[in-house]
This record gives C-alpha cells, structure tokens and sequence, in this order.
C-alpha cells in the first residue's frame, strides 16, 4: 500500500523528497490547480518542470496523454524521473496512467487537490482514462510512491465539487461504519468536520484495498451507488449542461441501489427512507428523461465488476455493512429508475 500522508504540503513533500535524488521532476497541473495549487507546492520542490492540461472529464482521454507522454519525451524524462500529479480525480487518474506506462513505469506522486480525490481517488491505485464513451474503460492498477494529503488545497475549491467529494464520503460511512452515518446524517455539509472525514475516509479506503487490491473480492463493495451512477455519469457526459459531477451522479445511484436494497429485504424502510431524505437534502433530485431510461440501462452492461451479461452490484444490506456480487436484473434497475423519478 502506497504511503498516505495527512499534513501541511510542505512538510509532506519535504520529508518525501528528502534523501531521494530523481534525475527530473516533473509537475501535471490542469488551469486550475495551477492557479489555485501550483503556487503552494513550488517552492517546496527543486527545479523542475511544469505540464498543463485542460481541466475536466472530458479530457480524460488517450488524446491528452499522448500530449502528457510528449511532453514528457521533449523534456527528456528517464527512469529515474518522478511526476507529480497536482489535481482532482481526473489529473490523478490519467497522470498516474501515463506514469505507469511511460517507458514501463516511472516514479509518481498524488498531490490530491478535491475533496474527492482527498478521500477516494487518490487512494488504491487504480489508474485510467475514458474511452469510446465509457468511465475508466482502459487503465492499469499501479501503486503512486505516495498519496500527499492537505485539506487547505480546498479553500479554494467550488462548493458543487466540494459536494461531489461529499458523495464518497457518505458512501464511506453507508458501507463500512453505522456510528459515523449518525454522526454526519444530521448535519449540512458546511457543518461536517472535513478534516476529521479525510481521515476517516482514507481509513477505510486504505484498509478495504489492503485486503483485495486488485478488486477480486472486498474492495467491489466501493462500489456502492457506482453500477446505476455511473451508468449515468456515461449517459450525461456528452450532454452538455446536463452533465454530472462524478459525487452527483453516485449520490443518485446510492439512492437507486438503496430502492434495490429495501426491494430486495436487505434493509428495512426506515433505513431506506432516512438514507433517500438525507441524499435528496443534500444532492437534490437529477432530472432524467423516461425517454432515456433504455440507453442508461444499457450502459450498465459495460460495468468493469460484471460477469458476462449479469449485472452485479455492490448493496448494503444495513448501516455500516455491504454485500458484492448481487446480481441485478434489467427489471430491477428499471423500477429503481422509475422509483428515483417518482413514476
Ligand atoms: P476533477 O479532477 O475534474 O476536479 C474538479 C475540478 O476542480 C476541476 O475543474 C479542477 O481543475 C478543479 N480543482 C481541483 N482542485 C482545485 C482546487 N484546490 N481549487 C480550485 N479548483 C480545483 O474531479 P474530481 O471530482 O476530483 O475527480 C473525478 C474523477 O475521479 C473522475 O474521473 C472519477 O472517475 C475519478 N475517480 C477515481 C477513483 C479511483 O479510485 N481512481 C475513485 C473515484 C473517482
């Protein structure tokens, strides 16, 4: 398990970088984090050199790091050269990929600057692009030599992404641990103890992937909320003003795949309903079209957790508690569509 870090990026990165000696170090920034985050880690770092991307899920794609794997080559990167990857999710995930990959894997660093990529991303080494359409469709599970963890990286952050991190959070505490649902289930977000979740977070994240890196078995039930969220992440990612933040799209499908828990009698209503009133509190209800309903389903047959063409989900089956491999049905997932829109 990479080493996680919780503290000022100063001393993180200076006791990371102490003693090691790397032939060059390289920086991957999107415009944001090199606004808002570059400023803060430079002068901790030696000389070195900057790559910038366009920010956004969009640009999760094999056309941007072949631009990373470029530039990367210009600047002459050998073995012995380290990236650091600045940013959200989406710089940590393609950042880390291209440094799997180039020249067989180099050195790299997660420099978690969003909330969700502080509590999920950034923990567990799972690495990728989008393809074709599809969330994550091509990547590689590769360990970062550490993750660098400072919650003053999110003065800075929009509150609708600081929300979307909310969502892994919540899905933390619905999976592994009853008491610390009851604890945040009562409170807005602006009232949470942000740096106290982090922890806690990163606790159960890092103690889930320790027993099944490479998600044989455990480590599906992060999951929770992903079969029907991400199914419509994909559906709305080309849509424009329609799209999702990734937290928003899984506090949908948390309250989908709760539906399918209660159907299924592995929780009871009340349990069902106090989890749907706190996520309707926060997230709101996303507007999805009847019409669409056929092209989402269809786009759970791509989950990377199937087995040949049956749907398997990660469900709760209480607070605190989560089964893997439960087989969904076409049905199932339809009357958890039409439950979520109230038809
Ligand atoms: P993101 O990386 O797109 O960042 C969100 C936005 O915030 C971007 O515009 C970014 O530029 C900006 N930003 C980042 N840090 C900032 C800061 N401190 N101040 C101001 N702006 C800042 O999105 P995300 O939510 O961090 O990550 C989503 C991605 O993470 C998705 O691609 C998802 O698939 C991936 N993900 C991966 C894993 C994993 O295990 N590898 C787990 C969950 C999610």
């Amino acid at each position: 398990m990479a080493q996680v870090i919780i503290d000022n990026i100063s001393n993180s990165l200076g006791s990371f970088l102490e003693g090691k000696y790397y032939s060059k170090i390289v920086v991957l920034v999107d415009e944001h984090t090199k606004k808002f985050c570059y400023p803060i880690v430079k002068s901790n770092l030696p000389n070195h050199k900057l790559i910038t991307i366009k920010s956004g899920e969009h640009n999760k794609t094999i056309a941007t790091c072949q631009s990373i794997w470029e530039q990367m080559t210009n600047f002459e990167l050998d073995r012995h050269s380290l990236l650091i990857n600045l940013g959200g999710g989406v710089i940590g995930d393609m950042g880390g990929f291209c440094a799997a990959t180039y020249k067989r894997g180099i050195d790299f660093i997660q420099i978690p600057t969003t909330l969700l990529s502080q509590v999920d991303a950034s923990v567990g080494g799972k690495l990728g692009i989008d393809f074709l359409g599809f969330k994550n469709h091509i990547g590689v599970f590769s360990l970062p030599n550490a993750v660098l963890i400072d919650a003053f990286f999110l003065q800075t952050l929009p509150k609708n992404e600081l929300r979307s991190g909310f969502a892994e959070i919540i899905k933390h505490c619905l999976i592994r641990d009853k008491n610390k649902w009851n604890e945040i289930k009562v409170k807005d977000l602006i009232n949470q103890d942000l740096a106290d979740l982090i922890k806690h977070s990163v606790e159960i994240k890092k103690a889930v992937v320790a027993e099944d890196p490479t998600e044989k078995g455990l480590r599906k039930i992060l999951n929770f909320g992903h079969t029907l969220g991400h199914a419509i992440e994909t559906f709305y990612l080309d849509k424009g003003k329609k799209r999702l933040l990734h937290g928003e799209a899984i506090a949908a499908g948390m309250i989908m795949e709760s539906y399918l828990a209660f159907e299924k009698k592995m929780i009871d209503e009340k349990t069902f309903l106090d989890i749907e009133e706190f996520l309707f509190t926060v997230y709101g209800r996303v507007e999805i079209d009847q019409i669409d309903f056929e092209n989402i389903l269809a786009l759970t047959q791509q989950d990377k957790k199937n087995k040949g063409k049956i749907v398997r989900a990660a469900i709760i089956d209480g607070i605190g508690s989560c089964q893997y491999d439960v087989s969904l049905s076409k049905k199932e997932m339809l009357r958890a569509l039409q439950y979520y829109k109230g038809i």
